[in-house]
Protein backbone atom coordinates (compact mmCIF):
# COMPACT_ATOMS: atom_id res chain seq x y z
CA UNK A 1 0.00 0.00 0.00
CA UNK A 2 1.54 3.41 -0.92
CA UNK A 3 0.58 6.84 0.53
CA UNK A 4 0.43 9.80 -1.28
CA UNK A 5 3.77 11.41 -2.52
CA UNK A 6 4.23 15.07 -1.85
CA UNK A 7 4.73 17.53 -5.82
CA UNK A 8 8.57 18.45 -4.11
CA UNK A 9 9.10 14.26 -4.55
CA UNK A 10 7.62 13.88 -7.52
CA UNK A 11 9.09 17.04 -9.78
CA UNK A 12 12.42 16.67 -8.30
CA UNK A 13 12.35 13.34 -10.37
CA UNK A 14 10.96 14.97 -13.46
CA UNK A 15 13.78 17.72 -13.71
CA UNK A 16 16.32 15.11 -13.25
CA UNK A 17 14.90 12.85 -15.60
CA UNK A 18 13.66 15.86 -18.54
CA UNK A 19 10.16 15.15 -18.30
CA UNK A 20 6.92 16.89 -16.73
CA UNK A 21 4.55 16.08 -14.36
CA UNK A 22 0.40 16.50 -15.57
CA UNK A 23 -1.45 18.20 -13.25
CA UNK A 24 -5.28 17.46 -13.23
CA UNK A 25 -8.13 19.72 -11.50
CA UNK A 26 -10.75 17.47 -9.95
CA UNK A 27 -14.08 19.07 -10.16
CA UNK A 28 -15.51 16.20 -8.49
CA UNK A 29 -15.50 12.66 -7.64
CA UNK A 30 -16.27 11.84 -11.17
CA UNK A 31 -12.69 13.08 -12.68
CA UNK A 32 -10.73 11.14 -10.05
CA UNK A 33 -11.19 7.37 -11.55
CA UNK A 34 -10.42 7.84 -14.99
CA UNK A 35 -7.28 10.13 -14.42
CA UNK A 36 -5.44 8.14 -12.12
CA UNK A 37 -7.05 4.79 -14.47
CA UNK A 38 -4.93 6.35 -17.29
CA UNK A 39 -2.09 7.42 -15.19
CA UNK A 40 -1.29 3.95 -14.48
CA UNK A 41 -2.01 2.53 -17.68
CA UNK A 42 0.73 4.64 -19.36
CA UNK A 43 2.57 4.51 -15.87
CA UNK A 44 2.86 8.22 -15.62
CA UNK A 45 3.50 10.15 -11.81
CA UNK A 46 0.14 11.91 -11.68
CA UNK A 47 -1.14 15.31 -9.46
CA UNK A 48 -4.47 15.54 -8.72
CA UNK A 49 -5.31 19.37 -8.12
CA UNK A 50 -8.22 20.71 -6.18
CA UNK A 51 -9.16 24.19 -6.01
CA UNK A 52 -10.84 25.81 -2.09
CA UNK A 53 -14.12 25.53 -3.90
CA UNK A 54 -13.91 21.90 -4.73
CA UNK A 55 -13.16 21.36 -1.12
CA UNK A 56 -16.02 23.40 0.63
CA UNK A 57 -17.86 21.54 3.21
CA UNK A 58 -18.28 18.08 2.54
CA UNK A 59 -17.32 18.49 -0.76
CA UNK A 60 -13.55 17.87 1.16
CA UNK A 61 -14.62 14.40 2.02
CA UNK A 62 -15.93 13.38 -0.93
CA UNK A 63 -12.65 14.35 -3.27
CA UNK A 64 -10.25 14.29 -0.03
CA UNK A 65 -11.24 11.59 1.51
CA UNK A 66 -11.71 9.38 -1.50
CA UNK A 67 -8.52 10.39 -2.80
CA UNK A 68 -6.93 9.31 0.43
CA UNK A 69 -8.83 5.86 0.13
CA UNK A 70 -8.07 4.80 -3.17
CA UNK A 71 -4.61 5.81 -4.43
CA UNK A 72 -3.10 3.48 -2.39
CA UNK A 73 -4.61 1.10 -4.49
CA UNK A 74 -2.80 2.80 -7.83
CA UNK A 75 0.77 1.79 -8.17
CA UNK A 76 2.37 4.87 -9.45
CA UNK A 77 3.26 8.16 -7.77
CA UNK A 78 -0.04 10.33 -6.73
CA UNK A 79 0.50 13.49 -5.06
CA UNK A 80 -2.98 15.65 -3.67
CA UNK A 81 -2.33 19.50 -4.49
CA UNK A 82 -4.80 22.49 -3.21
CA UNK A 83 -4.41 24.86 -5.95
CA UNK A 84 -4.54 28.90 -6.08
CA UNK A 85 -5.08 29.18 -2.83
CA UNK A 86 -5.12 33.23 -1.52
CA UNK A 87 -6.62 32.12 1.90
CA UNK A 88 -4.61 30.35 4.51
CA UNK A 89 -7.79 29.29 6.27
CA UNK A 90 -8.55 27.36 3.22
CA UNK A 91 -4.72 25.95 3.47
CA UNK A 92 -4.71 25.22 7.35
CA UNK A 93 -8.33 23.22 6.35
CA UNK A 94 -6.48 21.23 3.43
CA UNK A 95 -3.18 20.67 5.43
CA UNK A 96 -5.41 18.95 8.55
CA UNK A 97 -7.21 16.85 5.50
CA UNK A 98 -3.65 15.19 3.93
CA UNK A 99 -3.24 17.44 1.13
CA UNK A 100 0.41 16.74 0.40
CA UNK A 101 0.83 20.05 -1.51
CA UNK A 102 -0.70 23.24 -1.75
CA UNK A 103 -0.63 26.42 -4.49
CA UNK A 104 -0.68 29.57 -3.36
CA UNK A 105 -1.12 32.88 -5.04
CA UNK A 106 0.01 36.04 -4.48
CA UNK A 107 0.03 37.03 -7.75
CA UNK A 108 -2.65 39.56 -7.00
CA UNK A 109 -0.66 41.22 -4.52
CA UNK A 110 2.63 43.61 -4.53
CA UNK A 111 5.63 41.46 -4.68
CA UNK A 112 6.98 42.28 -0.71
CA UNK A 113 3.38 40.52 0.34
CA UNK A 114 3.43 37.78 -2.03
CA UNK A 115 7.12 37.14 -0.89
CA UNK A 116 5.77 37.32 2.92
CA UNK A 117 2.86 34.96 2.44
CA UNK A 118 4.50 32.56 0.38
CA UNK A 119 6.79 32.34 3.33
CA UNK A 120 4.37 32.20 6.05
CA UNK A 121 2.55 29.37 3.68
CA UNK A 122 5.56 27.55 3.72
CA UNK A 123 6.05 27.96 7.70
CA UNK A 124 2.40 26.30 7.93
CA UNK A 125 3.14 23.79 5.51
CA UNK A 126 6.74 22.50 6.33
CA UNK A 127 6.48 20.80 9.75
CA UNK A 128 3.65 18.61 8.21
CA UNK A 129 5.77 17.45 5.46
CA UNK A 130 3.73 19.33 3.30
CA UNK A 131 5.68 20.91 -0.12
CA UNK A 132 4.51 24.71 -1.52
CA UNK A 133 4.31 26.10 -4.84
CA UNK A 134 3.95 29.84 -5.03
CA UNK A 135 3.81 32.06 -8.17
CA UNK A 136 5.76 34.75 -9.63
CA UNK A 137 4.59 36.81 -12.32
CA UNK A 138 0.91 36.65 -13.63
CA UNK A 139 -0.67 33.52 -15.53
CA UNK A 140 -3.69 35.77 -17.00
CA UNK A 141 -6.46 34.85 -18.61
CA UNK A 142 -10.38 33.88 -17.21
CA UNK A 143 -11.56 32.62 -13.73
CA UNK A 144 -13.98 30.31 -13.82
CA UNK A 145 -16.81 32.41 -13.49
CA UNK A 146 -15.26 34.31 -17.16
CA UNK A 147 -13.96 37.36 -15.10
CA UNK A 148 -10.84 38.32 -16.20
CA UNK A 149 -7.41 37.58 -13.83
CA UNK A 150 -5.69 40.39 -14.76
CA UNK A 151 -2.47 41.53 -17.42
CA UNK A 152 -0.18 38.95 -18.26
CA UNK A 153 2.86 39.89 -15.89
CA UNK A 154 6.29 37.87 -17.38
CA UNK A 155 8.52 36.37 -15.12
CA UNK A 156 11.93 38.15 -14.45
CA UNK A 157 14.61 35.93 -13.94
CA UNK A 158 16.59 38.29 -11.94
CA UNK A 159 13.73 38.19 -9.30
CA UNK A 160 13.50 34.50 -9.07
CA UNK A 161 16.99 33.59 -6.70
CA UNK A 162 15.61 35.73 -4.84
CA UNK A 163 12.11 35.03 -4.18
CA UNK A 164 12.89 31.29 -3.56
CA UNK A 165 15.75 32.04 -1.25
CA UNK A 166 13.29 34.39 1.19
CA UNK A 167 10.16 32.28 0.80
CA UNK A 168 11.67 28.36 1.13
CA UNK A 169 8.97 27.16 -1.58
CA UNK A 170 9.35 23.62 -3.44
CA UNK A 171 8.53 24.86 -6.78
CA UNK A 172 7.53 27.84 -8.52
CA UNK A 173 4.95 28.49 -11.12
CA UNK A 174 6.35 30.93 -14.02
CA UNK A 175 4.70 33.44 -16.75
CA UNK A 176 6.24 32.49 -19.77
CA UNK A 177 3.38 33.75 -22.14
CA UNK A 178 0.56 31.07 -21.55
CA UNK A 179 -3.19 31.79 -20.25
CA UNK A 180 -5.64 30.56 -17.88
CA UNK A 181 -8.68 29.17 -20.16
CA UNK A 182 -9.13 29.18 -24.23
CA UNK A 183 -7.09 31.08 -25.75
CA UNK A 184 -8.50 34.67 -27.93
CA UNK A 185 -5.24 33.82 -30.15
CA UNK A 186 -2.85 31.23 -30.19
CA UNK A 187 -0.17 31.59 -27.75
CA UNK A 188 3.65 32.20 -28.31
CA UNK A 189 5.96 31.02 -25.76
CA UNK A 190 8.99 32.22 -24.18
CA UNK A 191 10.96 29.53 -24.21
CA UNK A 192 14.12 31.77 -24.39
CA UNK A 193 12.75 33.32 -20.54
CA UNK A 194 12.13 29.88 -19.55
CA UNK A 195 15.86 28.81 -19.96
CA UNK A 196 17.21 32.20 -18.32
CA UNK A 197 15.03 31.12 -15.21
CA UNK A 198 15.49 27.33 -15.54
CA UNK A 199 19.07 27.79 -15.51
CA UNK A 200 19.47 30.04 -12.03
CA UNK A 201 16.23 28.12 -10.00
CA UNK A 202 16.85 26.24 -6.93
CA UNK A 203 13.43 25.08 -7.51
CA UNK A 204 11.06 22.65 -10.31
CA UNK A 205 9.05 25.00 -12.51
CA UNK A 206 5.73 25.01 -12.81
CA UNK A 207 3.46 26.13 -16.62
CA UNK A 208 -0.18 26.98 -15.45
CA UNK A 209 -2.58 27.79 -18.43
CA UNK A 210 -1.77 24.11 -19.74
CA UNK A 211 -4.87 23.84 -21.79
CA UNK A 212 -5.40 24.91 -25.03
CA UNK A 213 -1.45 25.24 -25.54
CA UNK A 214 -0.42 23.34 -28.70
CA UNK A 215 1.20 20.25 -28.34
CA UNK A 216 4.71 21.46 -29.56
CA UNK A 217 4.82 24.35 -27.11
CA UNK A 218 4.13 23.08 -24.38
CA UNK A 219 7.27 19.69 -25.09
CA UNK A 220 9.35 22.89 -25.79
CA UNK A 221 8.49 23.87 -22.35
CA UNK A 222 8.78 20.98 -20.75
CA UNK A 223 12.54 20.29 -22.40
CA UNK A 224 13.55 23.19 -21.34
CA UNK A 225 12.87 23.13 -17.35
CA UNK A 226 8.89 22.50 -17.03
CA UNK A 227 8.27 19.76 -14.56
CA UNK A 228 4.40 20.37 -13.83
CA UNK A 229 1.74 21.83 -16.20
CA UNK A 230 -1.69 22.34 -15.25
CA UNK A 231 -4.91 21.15 -16.74
CA UNK A 232 -8.25 22.10 -16.37
CA UNK A 233 -10.40 23.67 -19.09
CA UNK A 234 -9.55 21.13 -21.33
CA UNK A 235 -11.07 18.79 -19.07
CA UNK A 236 -14.18 20.44 -18.66
CA UNK A 237 -14.39 20.58 -22.70
CA UNK A 238 -13.54 17.20 -22.67
CA UNK A 239 -16.55 16.13 -20.83
CA UNK A 240 -18.73 18.85 -22.53
CA UNK A 241 -17.77 17.55 -25.75
CA UNK A 242 -19.27 13.82 -24.76
CA UNK A 243 -22.63 15.02 -23.90
CA UNK A 244 -24.27 14.51 -27.23
CA UNK A 245 -23.30 11.09 -27.31
CA UNK A 246 -24.92 10.36 -23.67
CA UNK A 247 -27.86 12.39 -25.19
CA UNK A 248 -27.82 9.47 -28.07
CA UNK A 249 -27.80 6.50 -25.79
CA UNK A 250 -30.90 8.21 -23.92
CA UNK A 251 -32.59 8.57 -26.68
CA UNK A 252 -32.72 5.05 -27.94
CA UNK A 253 -33.06 4.10 -24.52
CA UNK A 254 -34.31 6.73 -21.53
CA UNK A 255 -34.11 3.42 -19.34
CA UNK A 256 -30.54 2.65 -20.21
CA UNK A 257 -27.79 1.93 -17.61
CA UNK A 258 -26.13 4.68 -15.68
CA UNK A 259 -22.97 3.28 -16.19
CA UNK A 260 -23.30 3.06 -20.03
CA UNK A 261 -24.74 6.68 -20.05
CA UNK A 262 -21.82 7.62 -18.39
CA UNK A 263 -19.29 5.87 -20.41
CA UNK A 264 -18.78 8.70 -23.45
CA UNK A 265 -17.63 11.09 -20.31
CA UNK A 266 -15.74 8.55 -19.07
CA UNK A 267 -13.76 7.88 -22.15
CA UNK A 268 -13.33 11.27 -23.30
CA UNK A 269 -12.15 12.50 -20.23
CA UNK A 270 -9.54 9.49 -20.19
CA UNK A 271 -8.68 10.52 -23.81
CA UNK A 272 -7.31 13.78 -22.60
CA UNK A 273 -6.15 12.54 -19.92
CA UNK A 274 -4.26 10.65 -22.22
CA UNK A 275 -2.85 12.80 -24.47
CA UNK A 276 -1.77 15.58 -21.72
CA UNK A 277 0.56 12.66 -20.59
CA UNK A 278 1.91 12.57 -24.04
CA UNK A 279 2.73 15.96 -23.71
CA UNK A 280 4.40 15.77 -20.55
CA UNK A 281 6.73 12.90 -21.43
CA UNK A 282 5.86 11.57 -18.52
CA UNK A 283 4.82 7.91 -19.50
CA UNK A 284 6.72 5.25 -18.50
CA UNK A 285 8.41 7.28 -15.90
CA UNK A 286 7.08 4.89 -13.12
ZN1 LIG B 1 -3.35 28.06 -12.68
Amino acid sequence: MKSLSTVKNLLNDARTNHYAVPGFECLSDMYVRPILDVAEQQRSPVILLLLGCDVEGRAMHYLAGLIHSVAPHYDIPIAMQLDHATDIDVIKRCIDHGFTSVMFDGTALPYEKNVEVSARVVELAKPHGVSVEAELGCVAGKEIDGADIGETVLTRPEDVVEFVEATGVDALAVSIGTAHGIYASKPDLDIETLKAIDAVSQVPLVLHGGSDTPADQVQEAVRNGITKFNVYTDTRLAINSAIPETLKITEKRPDELSNIVFQPIHDSISKNVRSKIAMALSSGRV
